[in-house]
């Protein structure tokens, strides 16, 4: 069970507002908004709040990251519409070419919507699917697992440390961003081509004689 420790950032005179909640592990707090007002006002009806610096964390898969941005919200049929527009902590990565690790900018938006357990004016209860993002009961949304995936996704699948990487020479392995080595590396184009014009004359040949008896 977690519990409230401290103040309230952003809110607004109605009293919805992100609250710092103190979570089981050690390390500053992870943010949740507070929806209450929200969740009882028309469809339609928005928030719009800045955050700084404010720490999200999914403790189950060790993730953890920090978030400034914008997040707006809107209250939807179902709960809550979040459309977040945010920059994170910058992420480790190895480059693809020259193997280097160096930290690549994130930034990340999206648009979720939060389903409530229960109507807040009807208490009639709220369908939902398994995988859908949830207020909980105590009318307090929680963007780590959106930011998380959302973080995933944003993670290029060849990682560059820059567009103009040179890479590593495939002779001795220097890096070529560095310095330059002198090694020959047509020699492994040679090599290639040598392959390709065998293959070229065995193709000739069998032409000439018809296929080979094995
Ligand atoms: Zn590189
Ligand atoms: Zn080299």
């Amino acid at each position: 069970m977690r519990t409230v420790i401290a103040a309230v950032i952003g809110s607004d005179a109605s009293g919805s507002g992100a609250v710092r909640w103190m979570g089981p592990t050690e390390g500053p707090p992870a943010v949740l908004i507070n929806v209450a007002t929200l969740a009882q006002e028309p469809i339609g009806h928005a928030r719009r709040y800045r955050v700084e610096q404010e720490r999200v964390s999914v403790p189950d898969v060790a993730f953890d990251q920090e978030i400034s941005g914008e997040v707006r919200l809107i209250r939807s049929e179902r709960g809550v519409l979040v459309s977040a527009d945010l920059d994170l902590l910058p992420v480790s990565l190895e480059c693809a070419r020259c193997l280097e690790t160096f930290d690549a900018p994130m930034h990340i938006e999206f648009d979720e919507e939060y389903v409530v357990a229960r109507d807040a004016t009807t208490g009639e209860r709220i369908e939902r699917d398994q995988d859908e993002f949830v207020v909980d009961g105590t009318w307090h949304l929680d963007l780590s697992e959106a930011v998380r995936q959302y973080e995933e996704s944003a993670l290029p699948i060849q990682a560059l440390c820059r567009p103009e990487c040179r890479g590593l020479c495939p002779v001795c392995g220097q890096n070529l961003n560095e310095a330059t080595c002198g090694c020959d590396t047509a020699a492994g184009n040679d090599r290639w081509s040598a392959l390709a014009s065998l293959a070229e004359q065995l193709r000739d040949q069998e032409m000439r004689d018809g296929p080979s008896e094995a």
